[in-house]
C-alpha cells in the first residue's frame, strides 16, 4: 500500500509548486493521476518500462492492452512516432484536444508501453492542468484511464479515489471532466484513417481532414469469437455495471411506456432523461443522464451514472435508451453498447 497524496489543483495558475512536485514524481518513475478534458488518467513516464509495468499493475490491466502517450505539444511526438502531413493537419484542428492518433512507433517507446505493437498512440490533452504537468515533466506520459480495469472510466476525483487510493503516489483533483468519455482514437495510414474509438472529435470532423475514414467494425458491433480487433482494448469487457443493462431501441415515448411498465419491479433501475423522471413512481431507482436532446451532457454523465447504479446492490436490471449513432451520439452509443454487453431490445 502506498500513501497516496491527494491534491486539489483546479488550475495550473497559482499551483506551480504542486505541479512541479507532481512532475518530479513522474520523472522518478512514480504514478500520478491527473485530470484531462476526457476522463482522469493514471500517468507514468512513457520512456520508463518500470513505470509502464506499475501502471498495468495499479489498474489490474492486461499488459497486451497498449497505453496512450500524452505530450504537451503536437511536435513533441517527433522523438517517439513517425509523424506525417495528415498527423499535423489533424493536430492543427484538434490538438490540444480529445483526439488520439496512432502512428508507427520509434524505438524510444518501449514495447511494454505499446503492448508489443509497432505503433504508438499519441495525444495532446487540452486540460490546462494536464498540459502544464506534462510540460513540466519534460517526458511523454503514458496515461490510461485511472480506473481499475473493467470499471467505468473516472470523471471526477472521487471515482479515482474509490479505485486507486493506495496504489499511486499522487492524485490531482482538478474537478469534473468536461467531456466524460475517453478520447477519439484514429489510426492513420497515409492520408486515410480508421476510427478505432469514437469520442468528442466526431467521425464527420475527421472526414473533413482525412481523405477517407473507415469505422472499425468493433465500434458498432460485437467481435466474433476469436476475431482480432485493431485496437486491443476493444476485446475487453468494459464498463459493465453489476446489474444486467438492456438498451431499448424505439420511439422515445414507447420506450418510456415500456420503462414505466418495468418500474413495477422493485429490482429494476433506469438510465433515463431529465424530462422523464417525473413520470416514474416515487422511489424508482433513476439515474438521469441529462436532457433528452443534450448528447454532450449525457456523455458527460454516463460513467458516473453507471458507478451510482453499482452502489445500489438491490438493482438487478437496468434499462436505458439506445442513443443515436450520429455525431456525438456515436461515442455514447459505443460505450453504452459495451456496458450493455450488446443487449438491445426493439420496442
Ligand atoms: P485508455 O488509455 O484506457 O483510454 O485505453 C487506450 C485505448 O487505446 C485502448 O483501447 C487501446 O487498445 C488503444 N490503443 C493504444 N495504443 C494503441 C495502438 N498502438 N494501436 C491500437 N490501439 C491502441
Ligand atoms: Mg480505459
Amino acid at each position: 500500500m502506498l500513501q497516496t497524496e491527494i491534491l486539489r489543483v483546479p488550475s495550473p495558475i497559482g499551483h506551480e509548486a504542486e505541479i512541479a512536485r507532481a512532475a518530479a514524481l513522474l520523472r522518478r518513475g512514480e504514478l500520478v493521476v491527473f485530470p484531462t478534458e476526457t476522463v482522469y488518467g493514471i500517468g507514468g513516464n512513457a520512456t520508463d518500462e518500470n513505470a509502464a509495468r506499475a501502471i498495468y499493475a495499479a489498474k489490474g490491466r492486461p499488459s497486451d492492452n497498449p497505453l496512450i502517450i500524452h505530450i504537451a505539444r503536437p511536435e513533441d511526438a517527433e522523438p517517439y512516432a513517425v509523424t506525417s502531413e495528415t498527423y499535423y493537419a489533424l493536430a492543427k484542428t484538434f490538438m490540444p484536444g480529445p483526439l488520439t492518433v496512432i502512428l508507427p512507433r520509434k524505438d524510444t517507446v518501449p514495447l511494454s508501453v505499446t503492448g508489443g505493437l509497432e505503433t504508438v498512440a499519441v495525444r495532446c490533452p487540452a486540460h490546462p492542468v494536464a498540459n502544464a504537468l506534462i510540460a513540466a515533466a519534460g517526458v511523454p506520459i503514458a496515461a490510461p484511464s485511472a480506473n481499475r480495469s473493467g470499471k467505468p472510466s473516472p470523471t471526477c476525483a472521487a471515482h479515482v479515489i474509490e479505485d486507486l487510493d493506495g496504489r499511486v503516489s499522487m492524485i490531482i483533483d482538478g474537478g469534473e471532466c468536461e467531456f466524460g468519455l475517453e478520447s477519439t482514437i484514429i489510426k492513420l495510414d497515409g492520408d486515410e484513417g480508421t476510427l478505432l474509438r469514437p469520442g468528442a472529435v466526431t467521425y464527420d470532423a475527421l472526414c473533413r481532414i482525412c481523405r477517407r475514414v473507415q469505422i472499425a467494425p468493433a465500434v458498432l458491433s460485437m467481435l466474433a469469437e476469436g476475431e482480432r480487433p485493431i485496437s486491443p482494448g476493444m476485446k475487453y469487457r468494459h464498463y459493465a455495471p453489476n446489474a444486467a443493462l438492456t438498451l431499448l431501441d424505439g420511439d422515445a415515448d414507447r420506450v418510456l411506456d415500456y420503462m414505466l411498465e418495468q418500474a413495477k419491479q422493485p429490482d429494476t433501475g433506469f438510465l433515463c432523461y431529465d424530462e422523464e423522471c417525473a413520470h416514474f413512481p416515487a422511489g424508482t431507482p433513476l439515474f438521469s443522464l441529462g436532457p433528452r436532446n443534450d448528447l454532450r451532457v449525457q456523455s458527460k454523465r454516463l460513467f458516473a451514472a453507471l458507478r451510482l447504479a453499482d452502489g445500489c446492490p438491490a438493482i438487478r436490471k437496468l434499462y436505458a435508451h439506445l442513443p443515436p449513432k450520429e455525431g456525438l451520439g456515436l461515442a455514447l452509443y459505443n460505450r453504452i453498447l459495451r456496458a450493455a454487453a450488446h443487449q438491445i431490445r426493439k420496442i
